[in-house]
């Protein structure tokens, strides 16, 4: 951003300059109005200012050439003045040379925050674009409207009716839906906006901006209690259009972050640093869903607890770092032994809980034997390192508990080091709800 500053203070200048330095602009300063008038007719299509920031004595008879310039040759450079001492005259002059920005100079820190917030504004605005689902069916609005959000940088993608609309909503990731109330088809804009509230994802907080004719209050206010966030009367003004739109899409990408941040905070909450299997609290939020799951649509529930043989001794002989390494390699074993919906959390120093929805007491047990001696055999870290396992299968013994059918998984793991560790033992309980017989030397 290109910006002009005319102001006579040599220590004013200097915070001005310095601050929009620091905001990425390029800029020029001068002194008086004749200055500034001899850069502002030099400048070409290339080097035209995006922004004058003047003090008041630009309404000196000395600089009068240069606002007749600013008001007359259709410069459209918008001009930020700053006062010392605002007063009646000074505000007229202002309001006659189209000089809407009026900031205090008294106070250093909230005329540098004004003219942060107002560049740094004007720049999201200029560069943030966005994708637009526009809904209208008068040619003429629909032509007028596009060209307008076309100079925002926008993607639009029009649509005549709301069915065509909605079918694409649901399809695509729009940051904003415009919608004509009025339309031709089956559907109103009205029911467009009730049919987007209503979706069961985050597309259901997707801004919309109504259109509305000057003389529908009520339907204004039933698009408010359907959820549109804000409206725009027909024909609609650019500038407001513009300012509504960005408002809008601001705020779009602002939740847009909060969504992205929650979802990787909750990851890292539920995930273990070190093997970044799941993590004990994880399983918590997990437990209670598998288990009600089982039980409304019957399929089995298997749980199997994982405990590293004498894992103490790697650490005492081989140290803290060398047992880290081991853990990590076994926690990515077992995940990749898994199948997409199982659950492997590390819920101990050097122990597994493996959560297997679909999966009964046999099966459970094949793939508990089959990841025992995966475990035999990768000797991570040229270790051999061995696993005693448990295994449980949800069962009228459990009562619907998920910490009955862990204390029945974590006994069978007990048994396992009992008789001489490397082994699965599974639940007796378990085994005797499927009428089988315990599995044994598998
Ligand atoms: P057992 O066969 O009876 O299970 O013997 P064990 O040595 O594996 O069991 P014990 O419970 O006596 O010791 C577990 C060890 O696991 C003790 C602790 O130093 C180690 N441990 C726990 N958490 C970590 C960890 O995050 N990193 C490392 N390197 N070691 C850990
Ligand atoms: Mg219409
Ligand atoms: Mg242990
Ligand atoms: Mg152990």
């Amino acid at each position: 951003m290109k910006v002009l500053i005319l102001e006579n203070g040599r220590l004013f200048q200097k915070i001005l300059r310095d601050l929009l330095i620091e905001l990425g602009c390029a800029v020029s300063c001068v002194r008086t109005g004749e200055e500034g008038l001899e850069l502002l007719v030099k400048a070409t299509d290339s080097t035209r200012y995006d922004l004058i920031i003047a003090s008041q004595h630009i309404f000196d008879q000395s600089s009068s050439d240069f606002i007749a310039h600013c008001k007359n040759c259709d410069l459209n450079t918008p001009i930020i003045l700053l006062t010392s001492e605002p007063n009646p005259t000074l505000l007229r002059n202002a309001r006659a040379a189209g000089i809407k920005d009026i900031f205090p100079k008294t106070n250093i820190t909230y005329l540098k925050s004004s003219i942060r917030y107002y560049i740094q504004g004007k720049k999201t605005f200029d560069t943030q674009g966005g994708k637009v689902l526009y809904v209208e069916d008068s040619a003429s609005v629909a032509h007028i409207v596009i060209r307008n959000l076309k100079k925002l940088n926008i993607e639009v993608t029009h649509f005549l009716t709301a069915e065509e609309a909605f079918n694409a909503f649901v399809d695509e990731d729009f940051d904003l839906v415009m919608t004509d109330v009025m339309l031709k088809g089956t559907m109103d804009g009205l029911s467009l906006v009730r049919m987007i509230r209503a979706q069961n994802s985050y597309l259901s907080n997707t801004p919309i901006l109504a259109m509305t004719g000057h003389d529908d209050m009520q339907l204004r206010i039933d698009l408010l209690h359907a959820g549109i966030n804000d409206y725009v009367t027909k024909p609609p003004v650019e500038e407001e259009l513009a300012a509504r739109v960005n408002n809008l899409i601001t705020n779009k990408r602002l939740a847009d972050q909060v969504r992205v941040q929650q979802r990787s905070l909750y990851n890292l909450a539920m995930t273990d640093q070190l093997t970044t299997c799941h993590n004990r609290h994880s399983l918590n939020d997990y437990a209670p869903k598998y288990i009600k799951d089982s039980l409304r649509y019957k399929h089995p529930l298997s749980m199997m607890i994982l405990d590293l043989d004498h894992f103490k001794k790697i650490n005492d002989e081989l140290g803290h770092t060398t047992g880290d390494t081991v853990l990590s390699e076994i926690g990515r074993l077992l995940m990749a032994t898994c199948r997409q919906g199982d659950i492997v959390s590390r819920i101990g120093g050097e122990e597994f809980l493996i959560l297997l929805p679909h999966c009964n007491i046999t099966d459970a047990m094949h793939k508990a034997e089959n990841i025992r001696s995966m475990i035999e055999l990768a000797e991570p870290s040229g270790l051999k390192v061995t696993a005693s396992i448990g295994v449980a299968t949800l069962n009228k013994h459990h009562e619907e508990d998920f910490d009955k059918l862990y204390k029945s998984a974590d006994q069978a793991v007990y048994i396992s080091k009992e008789q001489g560790r490397n082994r699965v033992t599974p639940d007796t309980h378990s085994v005797e709800a499927s009428r089988l017989k315990p599995v044994k030397n598998l």
